[in-house]
């Protein structure tokens, strides 16, 4: 479970998160939807101790993490710019989590083998990135984050810099992959119908602040303000 009680964040005199109440049940897939600059990388960079809140807290299963660095708050992390290790095989990027946290190297390859099967990619595992193409590489991102088996994963707009097919491929291959492990996730968009097509809930933000959250449905035919109602794809 992951809560959000009335975070605050300000960078110098520039207040970027106004008070960010959200509460995430254990298995639930929640996007943050909204326009570039409505605060969702900041509030997602909070839950993972990238930043310090200036007020307020972040609860991990019932713990306020304040203080915890990020290695220690067991999620897993895909971000938009493909962040594999150049020099690494797929293999050995999928297991540095592993590797890092002292798990043995015959472990570690075993279980990083079982992560990319999971995205389908266990035929490329002595490949390096620079072999693959940019879809398969945000899938080793993916089993990268998920071998360490954590509670939460974060995702930071993963599918951004993908063209539009293998976009669609993967947004669903992720929300596929999710439901069958149960991992508690967190996504950045600011694409409605990615959202729209993948989420339990969406808290749609604006300016800082969360304006709605619902299920796909709810603010599909109720959206409560019109800047909810603009942004999901209906105007009333
Ligand atoms: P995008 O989709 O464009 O990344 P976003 O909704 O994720 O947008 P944030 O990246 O959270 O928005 O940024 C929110 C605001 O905070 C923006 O106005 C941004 O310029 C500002 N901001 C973010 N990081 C910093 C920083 N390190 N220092 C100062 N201002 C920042």
């Amino acid at each position: 479970r992951v809560e959000f009680r009335h975070v605050v964040k300000d960078f110098g005199a520039t207040r970027v998160l106004h008070g960010i109440d959200l509460d995430i049940q254990p298995g639930e897939f929640v996007s943050l939807l909204g326009p570039s600059g409505c605060g969702k990388t900041t509030a997602l960079r909070v839950l993972a101790g990238l930043e310090q809140a200036s007020g307020g807290s972040v609860l991990l299963g019932g713990q306020d993490v304040s203080g915890i660095p990020t290695n220690k708050r067991d999620i897993g992390m895909v971000f938009q710019a493909y962040s594999l290790f150049p020099h690494l095989r797929v293999v050995d990027n999928t297991a540095f989590g592993l590797r890092r946290r002292g798990v043995g190297r015959a472990a570690a390859t075993k279980r990083a083998g079982d992560a990319l099967d999971l995205v389908g990619l266990g035929h490329l595992a002595d490949r390096f990135p620079h072999q693959l193409s940019g879809g398969q590489q945000q899938r080793v991102a993916l089993a990268r984050a998920l071998v360490t088996e954590p509670r939460v994963l974060l995702l930071d707009e993963p599918l951004s810099a993908l063209d539009a097919k293998v976009r669609v491929q993967l947004r669903d291959e992720i929300r596929r992959i999710q439901l069958r492990l149960g991992t508690t996730t967190v996504f950045v968009t600011h694409d409605q119908e990615e959202a729209l097509a993948v989420s339990d809930r969406i808290a749609v933000m604006n300016a800082g602040r969360i304006e709605q959250i619902g299920s796909p449905e709810q603010l599909y035919l109720e959206p409560a303000t019109p800047a909810v109602a603009a942004f999901v794809g209906l105007s009333s």
